[in-house]
């Protein structure tokens, strides 16, 4: 059997936190896809496709790894891809309560398919998007919170908005 593991998330932008978790748990997998959700409901800074780029630019020596987006129900995209494991990561406390809702709805959804929660590596807990795109509308140093290209990207973003 092909071990896939799917990592959904809405990646606005991804930031090293997000590549620390797919760096650690593609070693134990054939392959690792990284699903980009495209939600009706939720507004982005970045469209689904730039957030897929961004991502494939952060990732270069990551062989096993794909990118790829979807705007349904994860365990929807899981069994068309055979994929076995969803992979969530889990930073402090209150990451719990959410995590743990999602994981049981899905069981319920598709009983088949697991969650893996992975822990957050301390030097990278405290890293969302959310607080990425505050520091950079604010101008602030974003070096080690997010990989190079996104710095970039997030720069020509809010020049573009200003
Ligand atoms: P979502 O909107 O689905 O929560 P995110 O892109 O914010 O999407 O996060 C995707 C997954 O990555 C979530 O499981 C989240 O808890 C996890 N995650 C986010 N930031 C970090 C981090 N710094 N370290 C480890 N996991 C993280």
């Amino acid at each position: 059997m092909t071990k896939i593991a799917v990592y959904p998330g809405s990646f606005d932008p991804i930031t090293m936190g997000h590549v620390d978790i797919i760096n650690r748990i593609a070693p134990f997998y054939d392959q690792v896809i990284v699903l980009v959700a495209q939600s009706s409901q939720k507004q982005s800074l970045f469209t689904a496709e730039e957030r897929k780029a961004l991502i494939e630019q952060s990732l270069p020596h990551t062989k096993n790894v794909k990118v790829d987006i979807f705007g349904g129900l994860t365990v929807d995209y899981m069994k068309k891809a055979n994929a076995q494991v969803i992979v969530r990561g889990l930073r402090a406390v209150v990451d719990f309560e959410y995590e743990m809702t999602m994981a049981n709805m899905n069981k319920k959804l598709a009983p088949e398919i697991e969650t893996l929660l992975v822990f957050a590596s301390p030097e990278y807990y405290y890293i969302s998007s959310r607080g990425v795109k505050e520091i950079a509308v604010n101008g602030g140093a974003l070096k080690d919170l997010v990989p190079e290209i996104v710095i970039s990207a997030l720069e020509k973003k809010y020049k573009k908005k200003e």
